[in-house]
């Protein structure tokens, strides 16, 4: 490994909300990095469904621009960082993300703790990511609830199960900002990541799309065909497009 200091990812503002330019390789050489600074790191797996988000919610705003990497989950996030003049260069899908992070937290002994989804999903999960890295080690696994009475509880969970690397599934908004909330209460974790329903595409509860949808940059229209219930949410998308076609296109970071 390299003996420089990886520098902090550049960032581009879409409306008002960081995305940081970085590919999956880059992700990773920044995972590193985190792990060896002595505190919680946050990700999110930002898509235009948090940029609108974030547009009325300016608590979850807050927690994205405290957030210490903003990947482009979503190609109308890579689109719009295109539009607006410092493009990211691929699209960095948490579902994919999980994987490359539990093969590496098997290569370096780091500790993972699944948190959240439906019961039984994160045990499952985390047998799966098992049987394909043999030597990674589960911390623990709970699904738990971001409920605020349950906060304590699931803390010291996470303390005592000394976990290195956290997932949490609880979607978004409410996992980052349960992780934010919990910066200074996990001791041992050094990465948090808000990973929505990856746990559920591992377990096969969720399928992605095939390939050839996924290359096109249509994998949001196959979920809603899949899970057509989506589709109030999913406006989010023309109305982010209309909002960033209009916006002023400069630089930033
Ligand atoms: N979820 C949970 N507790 C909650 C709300 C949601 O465990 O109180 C889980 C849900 O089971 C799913 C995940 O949160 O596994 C993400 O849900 P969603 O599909 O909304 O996430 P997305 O992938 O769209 O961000």
């Amino acid at each position: 490994m390299s003996t420089n200091p990886l520098p902090p990812a550049s960032v581009v503002q879409v409306l008002n909300t960081p995305v940081h330019v970085v590919d999956m390789d880059e992700t990773m050489a920044h995972v590193r990095r985190f792990m060896q600074e002595p505190r919680l790191h946050q990700i999110a797996t930002t898509n235009p469904e948090f940029v609108m988000r974030a547009q009325t919610d300016e608590p979850f705003r807050q927690v994205l621009e405290q957030a210490d990497l903003c990947i482009a989950d979503g190609i109308g996030l890579v689109l719009a960082t295109r539009w607006l003049g410092k493009g990211v260069p691929e699209r960095v899908p948490g579902s994919e993300l999980v994987y490359h992070l539990a093969q590496l937290a098997a290569e370096e002994k780091w500790r993972l703790f699944l948190l959240g989804a439906a019961p039984g999903v994160a045990e499952e999960a985390a047998a799966l990511f098992q049987a394909q890295f043999p030597s990674l080690l589960i911390a623990g696994t709970y699904a738990g609830s971001p409920d605020p009475a349950e906060n304590e509880e699931i803390v010291a969970r996470i303390n005592r199960s000394e976990a290195d690397l956290l997932f949490v599934a609880y979607g978004a908004p409410r996992q980052d900002k349960w992780i934010a909330g919990n910066r200074d209460t996990l001791k041992s974790v050094r990465v948090a990541i808000g990973v929505g329903g990856s746990l559920d595409f591992v377990t096969g509860r969720s399928k992605r799309a095939p390939m050839w949808i996924r290359k096109i940059g249509l994998e949001w229209l196959h979920r809603l065909f899949l899970e057509p219930w989506r589709w109030r949410r999913m406006l989010a998308l023309p109305r982010f497009a209309v909002k960033v076609l209009f916006s002023p296109r400069r630089r930033s970071g």
